[in-house]
């Protein structure tokens, strides 16, 4: 994702011996004159403004401060004598930088309380105007630890669901495979036989321009965002995130916005000529002669899915027990007071039927 820089802002850090808090620039305490520690912090400042003098921009993007080997001393990036104590810097360690520091605040930033006299300050003060006390920013709260995690038992009822579950499937399958067999007599037969009625009819899509079909009616169409990317393009819009603070190493940092190009198409509404299922037709009896209804077919209807359904009804001591045949073939074969031979499973249903002989 490409980065824009916006600019640059002083940071500030807290100087770890005395808390007071010092201009990001600044290599030792105002207050205690002690090197900035390496253990030390860069933050935002409060005051959100952005680095106008070229020379402070210029040292920004130098690269991270170095601190000398020998007495703690930052040294600017390029310095090869440390400025406190002469020692050599070639092999000095460069200061944490990279980190994200949150987002940037344009402007001004609230007044802070000072923890001593509650007096409040610019957000920027170093020590409190009224008692002198340091302002610096307090050691971040430490992250409450996780509260121990109950132990997660599986709660009764669903272990009473699960059993009257596997008890169902189990009974089932016994009760589907235990079976026994009856003669019975055809009491009766009846067929259902439907074609479902297809006509055509505007559609309505929704789709990119240049995917529309050939012969649609298109309606209105609305700019959208078809896809994104890092380059700009024709009918691309920039669009950037917040922006947020770098820490630099050196006091500074960079304030950026990470942005995409947002490539914009028409999205149209259009209708196209459809075959639509519009209602169905059915032709009912109770003989061995079953009939398709009728549907007509012309340029705007058509005859759409055909479904056929038999069930031949049994009576066998007292008892009555339904089969439903597959085909119109077998359906046939089964005349008003004919005998057969049936197969119940224990769930009472017709398995199989055989001529009785
Ligand atoms: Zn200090
Ligand atoms: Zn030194
Ligand atoms: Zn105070």
């Amino acid at each position: 994702m490409p980065q824009e820089t916006v600019g640059y802002v002083e940071l500030e850090w807290t100087c770890v011996h005395c808390g007071t808090k010092n201009e990001g620039t600044r290599q030792v305490c105002i207050s205690c004159h002690a090197p900035m520690a390496d253990s030390a912090k860069f933050n935002q400042s409060g005051k959100g403004e952005l680095i106008t003098d070229k020379d402070l921009i210029a040292k920004a993007e130098k690269g991270p401060d170095v601190n000398c080997p020998y007495c703690g001393t930052r040294n600017i990036a390029e310095a090869t004598k440390c400025v406190h104590c002469g020692g050599d810097l070639t092999d000095a360690a460069k200061r944490s930088s990279g980190e994200v520091l949150g987002a940037f605040q344009s402007g001004p930033q609230p007044d802070v309380k000072c923890p001593a006299c509650g007096t409040m300050n610019p957000a920027g003060a170093s020590k409190c105007n009224k008692c002198g006390s340091p302002l610096g920013v307090t050691a971040p709260v430490k992250p409450q630890p996780a509260l121990p995690a109950k132990s997660k038992g599986i709660g009764i009822i669903p272990i009473v669901i699960i059993g009257l579950i596997i008890v169902a499937c189990l009974a089932f399958v016994v009760l589907s495979a235990r079976s026994s067999s009856a003669a019975g007599n055809v009491q009766s037969v009846s067929w259902q036989r439907s074609i479902d009625v297809m006509k055509q009819q505007p559609v309505n899509h929704t789709d990119w321009k240049d995917n529309i079909p050939a012969g649609a009616k298109v309606g209105a169409c609305t700019q959208k965002v078809r896809s994104t990317q890092d380059t700009p393009a024709q009918n691309a819009v920039k669009v950037c995130g917040t922006a947020y603070t770098v820490n630099q190493g050196n006091g500074a940092g960079k304030v950026v916005k990470d942005c995409v190009y947002q490539v914009m198409a028409d999205s149209c509404a259009y209708s196209t000529l459809e075959w639509v299922r519009v209602d169905a037709v059915v032709a009912k009896g109770s003989d061995l002669n079953p009939v398709w209804p009728d549907v007509a077919s012309n340029a705007t209807q058509r005859p759409g899915s055909k479904v056929e359904t038999y069930t031949v009804t049994f009576l066998s001591n007292d008892k009555t027990y339904t089969y439903s045949p597959s085909t119109q073939q077998e359906f046939s074969r089964f005349t008003n007071g004919s005998k057969w031979k049936l197969t119940i499973n224990g769930l009472n249903v017709v398995t199989k039927v055989e001529s009785a002989p």
